[in-house]
């Protein structure tokens, strides 16, 4: 039961210890809200439910189903889960629209880190950094590594999804003499040039482009959006970047176009199953770049994250609208609480 100096609760579930830990000020911003906060690694929906029963807010961050319809339609104050992150399909959106619980996330606390890390893998790719280091490393002064390499300026980049990272990342290629293109069914070419693209079909894109990155979100749509059939109308020696989510691009028809040289290198954050299988064929090829899905990270983006969460809970505690609210229809019917 809520205290009478502290009458709310909010309580972190769960978090990426490595990159995401709370920062520790949380309690103390909080409290200045009368909330107290509560932070647990919390790995069962009955868990969730012995710690955070009677929390007003409960914030996430794996992906894992923890805040599912059973668990939501038990909490007995919550009128607001959090998933820290921009995905929030690991929460009950149908059942917590029903129940009255708002459902936020925090989208733009990594829109920079994530657009460095795209950035860094087309000319980590493009310059075979990674296997160049590696063969000085194992002694070998290897410089027909190098090659082929080619000059980033005069070529064509193609970005799938001109949104925050999306646009994020044109902004950042601005001053590379790069032409850049965009499919995103979502925005106007107004919207585009803004961001200094151009808005083209997927189509047009594959033909064009000698770098893609990705940077829409994971939907039915985009599930596969990159398959074999895209493949073979992608421009010859291909430079392919994935920051988003895995399974937008069919692993098989990557390794595929790899094999065939159709795709020339690529810088994969993000892969279908995580963690990649030990077993999977992406490590065959010194032209692959893998990181660990860490694009997010960054010092200042672990910081924007809590403050993203203390934000939207004190907003909520205090019975105002958060910002990041993504199912507003809720709005009409707001879960009140004593
Ligand atoms: P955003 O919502 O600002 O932008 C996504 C864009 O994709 C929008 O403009 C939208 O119109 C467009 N889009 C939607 N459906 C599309 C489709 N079928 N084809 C092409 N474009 C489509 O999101 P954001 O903040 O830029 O993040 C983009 C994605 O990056 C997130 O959905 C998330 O999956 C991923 N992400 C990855 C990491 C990481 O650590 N690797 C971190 C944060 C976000």
């Amino acid at each position: 039961m809520p205290s009478t100096t502290m009458p709310y609760q909010v309580v972190l579930i769960d978090y990426d210890e490595a990159l995401f830990a709370p920062m520790g000020n949380e309690a103390e911003m909080l409290a200045q809200v009368g909330a107290r906060w509560e932070t647990h690694q919390l790995r069962t929906p009955e868990a969730v439910l012995d710690v955070a029963r009677n929390a007003d807010v409960i914030a996430v961050q794996s992906v894992r189903p923890l805040l599912t319809r059973e668990v939501l339609s038990q909490l007995t104050r919550c009128r607001c889960t959090i998933r820290a992150g921009a995905g929030y399909d690991s929460i009950d959106y149908q059942a917590a629209t029903e129940l009255g619980i708002m459902v936020c996330n925090t989208p733009t606390y990594c829109t920079d880190d994530v657009a460095d890390h795209a950035v860094a893998l087309m000319l980590a790719a493009v310059r075979h950094v990674p296997r160049l280091d590696a063969a000085m490393r194992q002694g070998r002064y290897a410089r027909e590594l190098a090659r082929p390499t080619r000059r980033v300026a005069g070529t064509t980049l193609g970005i799938i999804g001109l949104g925050r990272i999306g646009s994020t990342t044109a902004r950042r290629v601005r001053g590379w003499d790069m032409t850049v293109l965009a499919y995103d069914p979502y925005i106007t070419q107004e919207q585009a040039a803004a961001a200094g693209a151009t808005l083209v079909s997927l189509d047009e894109l594959l033909r064009r482009s000698d770098f893609i990155t990705i940077h829409a979100p994971l939907t039915d749509e985009t599930h596969h959006l990159l398959d074999a059939d895209a493949f073979a109308k992608a421009k010859e020696g291909l430079i392919l970047v994935n920051t988003a989510r895995g399974p937008i691009v069919q692993e098989e028809a990557l390794v595929a176009a790899l094999e065939e040289g159709r795709v020339w290198a690529a810088g994969l954050d993000v892969t279908e199953a995580e963690p990649l299988a030990a077993d999977s064929p992406l490590y065959r090829y010194d032209n692959v770049i893998l990181t660990p899905h860490i694009a997010a990270n960054s010092p200042e983006a672990r910081e924007d994250l809590y403050r993203l969460i203390c934000e939207v809970s004190s907003d909520v505690v205090q019975g105002r609208v958060p910002q990041f609210v993504v199912n507003p229809e809720v709005l009409d019917h707001l879960r009140a609480v004593e």
